[in-house]
């Protein structure tokens, strides 16, 4: 199975048809069908590593000042609270916790809604734990390749540049506009992940002073680590969506096939 990891972006996208949604759906349109989805999203970060366990997580709306429609999007796809048990098991070197009260947040949902228009693919997501480095949550996902094998479709959503407090609001509406700090950063971050250069994307944030922007906190970018810990050697990459927005995040997506 394919591995993704999906710059999500604005809320809004969700709700938009833009040439990021209409790439989204291209790309779920070229994947296999997947068992199950586990995705890993930047707006779930917790104590301890929680995987959710209800059989029908709810659609959480977490954030505000948004347009009202945006509070009626449902994603209505079922949980899998036995692949939960299951993950828990099977993870060796962390204690995960099986969570009934999270649900999907929009991390998640905002590019389910388009990858899997559907919500026919039962979907858990897994938690990004406040109190790990970098390299811990790397070598965390790195124990979930047995999921891969098994036909699940693990999505890393977030954003590779994603910086709030510098974005250009008065060019959100550039096509493509992007500091160079920002462009710097994305492009390094795509060439040592076609090389392969894990390490160098583990210590990323320590690189110098585009990273430092472009990684100001680790959630956007901590999904990303996850999706590149599955790649094996010989597996195709291919980016979708290589785009800077409003100056200071791009929307720059990854996703990892095998060639067999
Ligand atoms: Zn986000």
């Amino acid at each position: 199975m394919p591995v993704l990891f999906v710059g999500h972006g604005s809320p809004m996208n969700a709700i938009e048809d833009n040439v990021f949604t209409q790439n989204m759906r291209s790309v779920g349109e070229s994947l296999p069908r997947p068992t199950a989805i586990v995705c890993v999203s930047a707006h779930w970060e917790t104590m301890g590593t929680q995987v959710t366990a209800m059989q029908d997580p709810k659609t959480i709306h977490d954030f505000s000042g948004f347009p009202r429609e945006l509070y009626k999007v449902e994603y209505p796809a079922a949980g899998d609270p036995a692949l939960a048990i299951e993950t828990k098991k099977m993870l060796k070197s962390t204690p995960l916790d099986l969570d009934y009260s999270w649900g999907l947040d929009h991390g998640t949902w905002s590019v389910l809604v388009h990858l899997f228009p559907k919500a026919d693919i039962p979907v858990i997501q897994l938690s990004l734990d406040r109190r790990r480095s970098f390299r811990a949550h790397y070598e965390l996902a790195q124990e979930l390749k047995y999921l891969r094998d098994k036909g699940v479709l693990i999505i890393g959503s977030g954003n590779m540049v994603h910086n709030l407090r510098m974005v250009a609001w008065n060019k959100l509406d550039v096509p493509g506009f992007g500091f160079d700090w920002a462009l710097e950063a994305d492009t390094t971050m795509k060439a040592l992940i076609l090389a392969g250069e894990h390490e160098r994307l583990i210590d990323l944030p320590t690189q110098g002073r585009a990273f430092q922007l472009a990684i100001p906190t680790p959630e956007h970018y901590l999904p990303l680590l996850y999706a590149i810990a599955l790649q094996e050697k010989g597996d195709q990459v291919s980016f979708f969506n290589e785009q800077a927005v409003g100056g200071s995040l791009t929307m720059t997506s990854v996703k990892i096939s095998s060639t067999v």
